[in-house]
């Protein structure tokens, strides 16, 4: 069975990136020139997704664990950190390209009897021997261009933890086994970017790492691996969708002793979407022998047992989250196979429909009033008033109330709550939930509390 076969979904890369544009979640960067290769814009709807999936996981990282304090370091870091890391040397990817056509390509991403026969996958044309090829973005900082000044754009978060681990416990009294959590902008000089926000120069990564003392490193890797499978289950991810990928021996990274990635089957295929390392007491090594300083942990409960602690690293892509949030949301259906067909929708009638969890959703509730008239809309927006502190509401007054629908829909917004000439008589509204389209009268004094139910027991349908 192909991965296309397999995927089973309504999603295409295609359907994808048109929604996203069309209704402002993701564009183009710098559209009006051609577009930068590597680097999106997240729209209206698209910030408040991000950020959604941000604050979900770093609730679930900080906020339930009393042990795992929050960090925003700095993107600019001292370029020592990077010879440290070993970015200087080894952050590089192996590259080819055609002499002919000019692609470029990841040796390690295109097939094996092209890189034997030095054979373009593209126009057949003779591709170049293979060199590495640094993806760090390198600049200069103050006014001489000169090699004293060189400073990098970070290629990842964690060094940013490793080097503010011992502030952290000083400042906030951490006892290990503790975590770091920091959710921040990454670049990459990626040789090829495609599939949309997949794979970028510019996105963002949300990491934890979490000290450990060593021999008790394969437990914690093991229960770091169950935590965050956990985590996707609670948002609602189709679990069939997710599986676990473990490292080979050729793949581990030079620090690392186990490694697992938890994969997504997007549109294009099964890819990385998070990965959990066991980092050992590599980084911490590597930069008390390139600072000077002495990064080991005192035991001070265990007579002031001293170790450099072994790192348990979840790292997630959150422009990744992203996208996988949105293909797995994803659906399309003919509305008349639904039991209120009547009241929604025609035999023809199709709708594009993002599942998303209420706790992700861009706009939690739409108050539509049916007519503009007749103090509808005046209502409608005084209800909005009542619930705009506590949820993102969105109002909507134009065209049929189908449609309005419609558009709701594809923006993944959970409720609607709709203002007819009833509610001027007796106070209730309607309140229609986007996956099954059914609609309940509510009293409009209870809204605020029947969001909050509705939310909290949320189980998606499809
Ligand atoms: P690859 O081998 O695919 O280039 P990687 O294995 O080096 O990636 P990590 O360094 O482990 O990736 O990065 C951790 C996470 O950061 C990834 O699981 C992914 O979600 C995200 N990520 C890494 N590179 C990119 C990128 N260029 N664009 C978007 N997200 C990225």
């Amino acid at each position: 069975m192909s991965e296309l076969q397999e995927y089973g979904g309504k999603a295409t890369m295609e359907k994808i990136t048109s929604l996203a544009k069309r209704r402002g979640f993701v564009f183009q960067s710098s559209e009006i020139y051609g577009g930068q290769n590597g680097a999106w814009d997240y729209g209206p709807l698209g910030i408040e997704l991000k950020n959604r999936i941000a604050g979900a996981w770093w609730k679930e990282m900080t906020r339930l664990h009393d042990n795992i304090a929050g960090l925003d370091a700095a993107i600019l870091m001292h370029p020592r950190t990077w010879e440290a890391s070993w970015h200087v040397e080894n952050c590089t990817d192996p590259l080819v390209y055609c002499k002919k056509c000019k692609s470029r390509f990841r040796a390690d991403m295109i097939p094996e009897e092209n890189l034997s026969a030095k054979k373009c996958p593209d126009c057949g044309g003779e591709l170049t021997d293979t060199r590495k090829f640094n993806l760090m973005f390198k600049s200069h900082i103050g006014p001489a261009e000169d090699t004293a000044s060189v400073i990098y754009l970070r290629p990842e978060t964690a060094q940013g933890i490793y080097v503010n681990y011992k502030n952290i416990i000083q400042s906030n009294r951490m006892k290990i086994p503790f975590g770091i959590a920091q959710i921040g902008k990454a670049f990459r000089n990626e040789i090829v970017t495609k599939n949309f926000i997949f794979r970028t120069c510019e996105f963002e990564q949300m990491e934890m790492q979490y000290f450990v003392k060593p021999g008790t490193d394969e437990e914690w890797f093991n229960e770091w691996r169950r935590q965050r499978w956990a985590y996707y289950k609670k948002l609602g991810v189709k679990m069939d969708h997710l599986r676990w990928h473990q490292h080979g021996k050729d793949e581990l990274a030079h620090y690392a002793k186990d490694a697992y990635d938890i994969e997504y089957l997007f549109p294009m295929g099964w890819r990385e979407l998070e990965g959990v390392h066991n980092r050992t007491d590599y980084d911490l090594g590597r930069h008390a022998q390139f600072s000077g300083k002495d990064m080991q942990y005192i035991d001070q409960d265990n007579n002031n047992e001293r170790y450099i602690p072994y790192i348990i690293e979840t790292s997630a892509g959150l422009t990744r989250n992203v996208l996988m949030i949105l293909c797995d949301a994803y659906d399309e259906e003919q509305v008349a196979e639904k039991g209120n067909a009547g009241t929604e929708g025609s035999a023809d009638d199709w709708r594009t429909v993002l599942r998303f969890h209420p706790d992700l959703a861009p706009v939690t509730a739409a108050i539509l009033p049916l007519m503009k008239k007749d103090g509808l809309a005046e209502m409608a927006q005084d209800i909005r008033k009542e619930l705009q502190d506590d949820y993102a509401t969105d109002y909507d007054q134009s065209g049929a109330i189908g449609r309005r629908y419609r558009r709701q829909d594809e923006a993944g917004t959970p409720f609607c709550i709709t203002v007819d000439y009833q509610s001027k008589e007796d106070g209730t509204v309607t309140l229609r939930f986007r996956d099954s389209m059914e609609q309940v009268r509510v009293p409009r004094a209870e809204l605020a509390v029947r969001l909050r139910q509705e939310i909290k027991s949320y189980k998606r349908i499809k």
